[in-house]
């Protein structure tokens, strides 16, 4: 007798939605996306009790012919996709027609639309239709979904708390509302407004709506086309940074999408510019054509293959880098007309104890951030305890720099700085026409150091210096073969060895450069950064090294410097194509404008 039968259509719907309906704020996905196909310019979505109870969006797009309604709630079925070809050229969020019967199969839907005439009503619970009558309904869609799971208690139980599946779905709206920031996006819950965004085109609006508008107004413009590529997007100041990924958003083709390599390329941008374990807050647009994108290989679209995400991710790097390069990247007071929020950022500073509430504010200056506890993502929009209505930015209030695009030779990036003295052997105080100046000369030599090994590692031709002892190290066999595989990589950043009897190489000599009086020690640390990271690529060996470097032998803090030895180190500094921070990211200048000096002496109101 046979065995193999084929499942009901009820079945494979319920097999369907436990790919697609993980929670509810993979409903909201589904049904948000639907509506941004339907071409709406306003979506309203209101969440009871974090979607467990209800859940409904309402659009204002193109709706549902009366004879298409039912057909809509089939598997597979979808308007958007037609041959085969089509999958190839996706333009809508969906196309795999699984989302609403899926939807349909585990929860209470009611759906009215209307697509301009005459409007339709449908009831479907757990996949079955109960009613369905004519309805005058006004164009577009409302759908309510009630009572998620309620069919099959299992997936119930998978649920975590209430704040986390809300804050899942404030995830979701966040990041389609940055990838359309035409449409207009209000999102509330039992009652409670907690994102609206005003639809009109400017994603630094919907950045402030967000994140706040603090952020927003730190904000940096990231532009960048290749052939195949457009970027387009804003990146906020290093300053202002976090303790994990959920602040990077990269879009393609108006889909939000999480992507590791480009999430690595955009890290990569900001490589050196934040402190070790800080991430960026970012937002990305990226166009290309479909052709070059594979959406269909995870069930919610969260997941797509590229076929040109290197080249991809190297133009995003240089987006980044270029945008920040040229600006002055010292942390505050580099923009004089910001009055009411470097006042703020004053009264911070100098209290004495800062306490935890201004601490996690977004302005908080860098100084302080590297002291605090990395932070736990919140789930509710920090937009909550900034202004909700729509902001403007004002042409002057846009981030810009003081210093005019920085040439391409010579950039001079800091004027002249006078020591004035040093404070506690740690810090060098200068002044010059334009404030007052707190350096870190420990983290100032570190910089200049880096610079200087960089440099050097990425020479070629190198003057090499004789051990007096040559040094032998020996190996387990399996690193004595991921060795022998690096031994280019290592020449690459002047280790030159030999291998020497069993599972042992011999060193003979070092590059002239190497940190004096360190030269074995630093040898052995490259050795070991290769055998720690064997895929490590040529330039993060480079840059690593480099900064393994330029840690060695830099004065330290409680050292104390002559006049003439600040003066060099101010000089040096000025002339480093990054003064602004240390190799690790933490700031190395401080500045006090003259005229932010005035008003905490209160001499200018
Ligand atoms: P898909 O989006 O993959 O096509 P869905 O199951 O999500 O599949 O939706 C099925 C079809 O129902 C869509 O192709 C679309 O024609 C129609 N539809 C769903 N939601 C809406 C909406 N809000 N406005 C207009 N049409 C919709
Ligand atoms: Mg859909």
């Amino acid at each position: 007798m046979a065995k193999i039968i084929e499942l009901t259509d009820d079945l494979s719907n319920k097999i369907a939605a436990g790919e697609v309906v993980e929670r509810p704020a993979s409903v909201i996905k589904e049904l948000v996306e639907n509506a941004i196909d339907a071409k709406s310019s306003v979506i309203d979505i209101l969440i009871e009790e974090a979607g467990l109870s209800k859940m409904t969006v309402i659009d204002n797009g193109l709706g549902i012919e009366p004879e298409d309604v039912s057909t809509a709630f089939l598997r597979h079925a979808t308007s958007k996709i037609k041959t085969e070809k089509d999958l190839f050229r996706v333009h809508t969020l969906g196309f795999r027609g699984e989302a609403l019967p899926s939807i349909a199969s585990v929860a209470k839907v009611k759906m009215t639309t209307s697509s301009g005439e005459m409007g339709t009503t449908i009831v479907i619970e757990g996949g079955k239709e109960i009613d369905k009558h004519s309805d005058s309904a006004r164009r577009g869609t409302e759908i309510e979904v009630s009572e998620l799971f309620y069919n099959t208690p299992a997936r119930l139980k998978y649920l975590k708390s209430l704040p986390t599946e809300l804050g899942n779905i404030t995830d979701v709206i966040n990041r389609l509302a940055l990838a359309h920031p035409t449409i207009s996006f209000r999102l509330s819950h039992n009652g409670k407004p907690l994102l609206s965004t005003s639809g009109n085109g400017d994603l630094r609006q919907v950045i402030a709506a967000i994140y706040g508008v603090q952020i927003a107004k730190k904000t940096v413009p990231i532009e960048a086309e290749s052939l195949d590529f457009k970027i387009s997007g804003y990146g906020v100041l290093p300053e202002i940074n976090r303790s994990n990924r959920n602040y990077i958003s990269t879009i393609i083709n108006g889909r939000y999408i999480k992507n590791f390599a480009l999430v690595k390329a955009i890290q990569e941008g900001y490589h050196t510019l934040l402190p070790i374990g800080r991430f960026p807050i970012i937002v990305l647009e990226i166009e290309m054509d479909p052709i070059i994108i594979d959406v269909n290989v995870h069930p919610a679209k969260l997941e797509v293959r590229l076929s040109k995400e290197k080249e991809l991710g190297q133009l995003i790097t240089a987006a980044i880098k270029d945008a920040f390069h040229k600006l002055q990247l010292i942390p505050d007071g580099a923009v004089s007309k910001r009055e009411k929020l470097q006042s703020e950022q004053l009264k911070i500073r100098l209290d004495d104890k800062p306490d935890q509430e201004k601490l996690d504010q977004d302005d908080k200056p860098v100084t302080q951030m590297l002291f605090e506890k990395p932070s736990v993502p919140e789930f509710i929009p920090e937009q909550n305890e900034a202004d909700s209505e729509p902001f403007v930015f004002e042409q002057e209030e846009v981030y810009v720099s003081d210093a005019a695009p920085v040439p391409e030779e010579k950039p001079e990036r800091i004027p002249k700085m006078y020591p004035i003295g040093q404070m506690h052997a740690t810090y060098i105080l200068a002044q010059n026409e334009e404030g007052l100046y707190i350096i870190d000369q420990h983290a100032a030599q570190e910089r200049i150091k880096y610079e200087f090994y960089r440099e050097k590692i990425g020479e070629v031709s190198r003057e090499l210096q004789e051990l007096l002892v040559p040094i032998v190290l020996e190996f387990t066999a399996d690193e004595f073969l991921r060795l022998t595989e690096a031994k280019e990589k290592l020449e690459d950043v002047g280790v030159f060895m030999e291998p020497f009897g069993q599972n042992s190489f011999i060193i003979r000599s070092h590059p002239t450069w190497f940190p004096k009086g360190e030269e074995e020690t630093t040898l052995r640390e490259i050795v070991d950064e290769a055998l720690h990271e064997p895929n490590v690529s040529i330039h993060k060996l480079r840059e690593d090294t480099a900064i393994m470097m330029s840690c060695k032998k830099s004065i330290k803090a409680n050292h104390y410097l002559t006049m003439p030895d600040m003066e060099a180190l101010l000089d040096t500094l000025r002339e480093a194509s990054d003064p602004f921070t240390c190799p690790h990211g933490r700031p190395v200048i401080i500045k006090y404008t003259t005229y932010e000096l005035e008003k905490m002496f209160k001499r200018v109101m």
